[in-house]
């Protein structure tokens, strides 16, 4: 099953491993003549890819990965450079996850809202809680989430997730099972890697 779903491949510079290219960082030389992350691999000219290990990232550029594989002696960009860009990156992605999540009616925003639908088990997948949220009600959500196995994230504060909705202050997202969900957990999965493991 599946193979026909299989997508194009390729190889991580360092590791060697190969995997679907979107499971993979893509990278270009930009006119600059630094590194930039492609995240949405979309860049013209030749790419280099890495996977998504913490180590394989900083080996990329500090074991010379890069120089082999785009035929340069020296590049600019460091390892906290690349980080920043890739945390930027997938910060964009999920923002716009939030968006089209909203658009296509499968969010839920506000403690009540968010309480509620987690006590009535509404296929709830992914949660993300805002890091300013009130002790008590964090607790409560983080509860009832891990009751179900569902993941929770904390991020942003309540003004963000706010404004990102384009309503006041909200101190809790969450978003239905679906296609939506599962690209925000992949995303907010890899987030998760690159603040705790960098
Ligand atoms: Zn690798």
């Amino acid at each position: 099953m599946a193979v026909k779903d299989k997508g194009p491949q390729r190889t991580c510079i360092v590791c060697r491993q190969t995997r679907d290219k979107k499971q993979l960082i893509r990278y270009v030389v930009a006119p600059n003549g630094t590194i930039q992350v492609d995240y949405r691999q979309r860049l013209p000219g030749r790419g280099a890819y890495t996977c998504f290990a913490a180590q394989c990232l900083l080996d990329a550029v500090n074991k010379k990965y890069f120089q082999r594989c785009f035929k340069k002696n020296e590049f600019s960009t460091d390892s906290a450079e690349l980080i920043e860009q890739l945390k930027t990156a997938v910060g964009q992605k999920i923002l716009n996850l939030i968006g089209m999540s909203r658009k296509s009616g499968q969010l839920i925003s506000g403690s009540n809202m968010v309480i509620d639908a987690l006590r009535k088990k509404s296929s709830i997948a992914a949660v993300i809680i805002a890091e300013d949220i009130s002790l008590e009600i964090g607790k409560k959500i983080a509860a009832l989430a891990e009751r179900d196995h569902i993941s929770t994230a904390h991020l942003y504060n309540k003004q963000m997730i706010g404004q990102m909705l384009g309503k006041e202050e909200r101190s809790v997202i969450a978003v239905q099972a679906g296609l939506l969900a599962d690209s925000l957990l992949n995303e907010l999965h890899r987030y998760g890697q690159l603040v705790r493991e960098i």
